[in-house]
């Protein structure tokens, strides 16, 4: 596998997948946070240092193969101008004629930033104009022309450039055309670039060389969500922590009261057998053993504390209480490695996000005694950066639903394509 920091860009014109799928005001169509596009930085910056032009693709929201004004990639011009301190080039559409002409022109260390590769259903593979009352026939004859023009759609991206570089780790877990068929026609030629590189190596330390105790944090709304992380944790990890809405379901299988708490009913058994394997496996299991209850599910609510398992009737838990604060934040002072995904409670209503900010907090102290820290999905992400503490966590994962399925030990298209070269 090549190593972009070996490979010399001298004279070779690379195509990079970045992922500039950036949030935009709704108004102004201005990037409101650029977090992606500084990721794409180093990866751009290397190209352009050893003499190299690059041509970034990236997809920006969901326009479903059609195209739209709102999802065009004009709108994050001026932010990666701003970073880059230079001039980008902007092809109007992906593929065609003009983008060839625009890519053929390219000199060394200029920018070429492509349209929006989603206004082509190509991109996906996803037959978004079919009809809804298309028949079984029709849909499959669609689907089967539209794998050829894939493979065209493809084939012209890559002929504009001489080698390929991923770099969009939060789409690495779709095998679309951008993310993984395209390295097919860069054999020896493509490569990883620094952002996903360095997700690799903080998801590969912990699930593979994680020093131990190692301390897994799994929160969110649903057990159903997180079933293959952590079956696949049970394997590794000293002590897992579970908070959040998938609580209830633990809390129910094993018969306590959860007032109208989040409970996925036909998940009890799966929450016990979770209980049983973690049990047989020597893992210590920390379930929350209070929390803070609403009497409704608004920021407002009346609430009151009481025992995890004796939810009042007719209320609900929505954040672990002071106990559980204090339980799950000596379990993480232990750990010399931590992996935390997902909430602690409803941390979007300030009421009931005190649990998740003294995780985050508990996370960034054991950081600070020493432990490897990784913090990924979004929710768990937005608390780190809400509570200042981003500088004070081992590695941010950019990628939320790719973290997660690299993590479930699922093999990524987007990481495969290369790695397999
Ligand atoms: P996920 O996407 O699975 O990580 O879930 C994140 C969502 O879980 C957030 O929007 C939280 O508001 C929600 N959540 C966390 N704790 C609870 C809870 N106790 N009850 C209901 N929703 C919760």
């Amino acid at each position: 596998m090549i190593d972009i920091e070996k490979y010399n860009f001298a004279g070779k014109k690379a195509i990079i997948r970045v992922d500039f799928n950036v949030p935009l005001d709704k108004q102004t169509l201005s990037v409101t946070d650029d977090t992606r596009i500084r990721g794409a930085l180093s990866t751009i910056q290397k190209v352009l240092a050893d003499g190299g032009s690059a041509i970034l693709m990236s997809h920006l929201g969901r326009p479903n193969g059609q195209h739209s004004d709102r999802y065009s990639l004009r709108h994050v011009l001026s932010a990666l101008e701003a970073h880059l301190k230079q001039h980008v080039i902007f092809a109007p559409d992906c593929v065609g004629s003009q983008a060839q002409q625009m890519a053929q022109a390219l000199q060394p260390k200029q920018v070429l930033l492509l349209e929006n590769l989603r206004f082509h259903e190509e991109e996906e593979g996803k037959p978004y104009s079919l009809a809804d009352d298309a028949t079984d026939e029709q849909r499959k004859q669609a689907k089967a022309a539209l794998k050829e023009r894939q493979k065209q759609f493809t084939a012209n991206l890559a002929a504009l450039a001489d080698c390929y570089v991923n770099d969009a780790f939060g789409t690495a877990h779709r095998a679309h055309a951008s993310t993984a068929l395209i390295a097919n026609h860069f054999k020896n030629n493509s490569m990883f670039g620094f952002l996903i590189n360095s997700e690799l190596k903080a998801m590969d330390r912990v699930l593979n060389a994680a020093q131990k105790p190692f301390v897994a944090i799994m929160g969110g709304a649903k057990v159903s969500d997180k079933i293959m992380l952590i079956e696949n944790l049970l394997n590794r990890v000293d002590t897992l922590i579970i908070g959040g809405g998938m609580t209830y379901t633990f809390i129910k299988a094993q018969g306590g009261q959860i007032g109208r708490s989040l409970c996925e009913d036909d998940k009890l058994e799966l929450a016990r057998e979770i209980l049983r394997k973690a049990q047989d496996k020597g893992v210590r299991l920390l379930l929350p053993v209070d929390a803070v209850n609403a009497d409704a599910f608004e920021a407002n609510a009346n609430t009151q504390p009481s025992a995890i398992n004796q939810t009042p009737d007719g209320w609900m838990g929505l954040d672990i209480g002071t106990k559980t604060i204090e339980l799950f934040s000596e379990a993480i002072a232990q750990a010399k490695t931590v992996l935390w995904n997902g909430p602690m409670g409803v941390f979007e209503m300030e009421q009931f996000a005190r649990g998740t900010s003294a995780i985050a907090q508990a996370v960034a102290r054991a950081t600070a005694n020493g432990a490897f820290s990784l913090v990924g999905g979004g929710d768990s992400v937005a608390a780190v950066n809400r509570n200042g503490l981003a500088s004070s966590i081992s590695y941010v994962s950019t990628g939320g639903g790719a973290m997660l399925e690299y993590m479930e030990g699922k093999q990524l298209p987007g990481i495969s394509a290369i790695r397999e070269q």
